[in-house]
């Protein structure tokens, strides 16, 4: 029985480990993987105390200052269910089960799906959700990014350096990403915006060889060798049921991050809280574990 489980291991579980490690709770991290999101973005320029930092040089600043504790953390394992019966929580991952007196839920976002004709069929064969990982793999070649937001423009600038030519294609009449990244892009010569844009399919053969785009107007095909989809997230929250959540499937927590189950905290992207950035959800993270620690000091009095 541990006096916590944290689930997730980007900004917020990082945090919320270091917190509980310094309080020394005897608790468990349960992750996918370590760094999240965190470790998909290229440059990131609002972390305080870095003017600049690239994603994976933080999650490995992240990754060593985790070093300095003792913490019992198991990766690759992916948390299936959980559920609170008698005051104890059970989270059952695809390996086994576990309990714990609190748990904080910091399993953040995922990439949503364009659900067109070959997306499934190409994925990894052309179509990615991640510019940082998969980006070198496209050197010198035509690629398309779907989005208009900040993750594809994020996707877009770090691909300037890498493709010889990007179609920007966006379902909307605008850009809607921060005005600074925008300048960016617009800057280049490689980028063509395709603004009120439709992906109608992804086509190849072995390896994706192009895409169908719809407008008002006309349907055409581009001859493309990857694609990024950059529309949007989900957040990772289907393994609670029972737990508030807003319409789109995000944890509702108070200003203190408690959920609308006692003893069950949230912290960052998965969560409802409006900005989704790396300092939100490790500031979250750090109130989950001193919340839980206090909720357990309360219950022993
Ligand atoms: C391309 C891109 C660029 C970005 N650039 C910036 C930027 O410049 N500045 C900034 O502040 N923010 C940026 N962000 C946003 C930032 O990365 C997120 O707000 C932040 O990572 C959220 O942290 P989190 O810990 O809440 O969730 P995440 O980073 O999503 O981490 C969730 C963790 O939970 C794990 N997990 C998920 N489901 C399960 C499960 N069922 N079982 C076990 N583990 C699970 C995952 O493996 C992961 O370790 C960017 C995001 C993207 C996608």
């Amino acid at each position: 029985m541990y006096d916590l489980i944290i689930v997730g291991a980007g900004p917020a579980g990082i945090t919320a480990s270091v917190y509980a490690a310094r309080q020394k709770m005897n608790f468990l991290v349960l992750s996918k993987d370590i760094g999240g999101q965190a470790a998909w973005s290229g440059d990131i320029e609002n972390y305080t105390g870095y003017q600049f930092i690239s994603g994976t040089d933080l999650v490995a600043k992240f990754q060593e200052h985790l070093k300095n504790y003792t913490i019992e953390l198991k990766e690759n394992v992916e948390v299936k269910a959980l559920q609170k019966e008698n005051e104890i929580f059970s989270v059952t991952t695809n390996e086994a089960s576990y309990r714990a007196k609190t748990v904080v839920l910091a399993s953040g976002k995922r990439s949503k799906p364009l659900n067109v004709p070959g997306e499934a069929k190409f994925k990894n064969k052309g179509v990615t959700y991640c510019a940082t990982c998969d980006g070198p793999l496209f050197a010198n070649k035509t690629v398309a990014v779907v989005g208009g937001g900040n993750s594809a423009l994020d996707a877009t600038t770090q691909l300037i350096n890498i493709a010889q030519q990007i179609y920007l294609i966006n379902i909307a009449q605008d850009l809607t990403a921060d005005a600074l990244v925008q300048e960016k892009v617009r800057r280049s010569d490689q980028v063509s915006i395709l603004n009120d844009t439709q992906i109608s399919a992804i086509l190849g053969d072995k390896m994706v060889t192009g895409i169908k785009i719809k407008t008002k107007s006309e349907e055409k095909t581009l001859a493309v060798q990857g694609v990024f989809v950059e529309i949007g997230l989900i957040p990772n929250s289907e393994f609670i049921q029972d737990v508030e959540k807003n319409g789109i499937g995000e944890i509702k927590v108070n200003c203190r991050n408690e959920t609308s189950i006692s003893g069950l905290f949230a912290a960052g992207d998965v969560t409802d809280v409006p900005e989704k950035q790396i300092i939100i959800a490790a500031g979250d993270g750090a109130k989950c574990a001193l919340g839980a620690f206090r909720y357990l000091n309360r219950k022993l009095k």
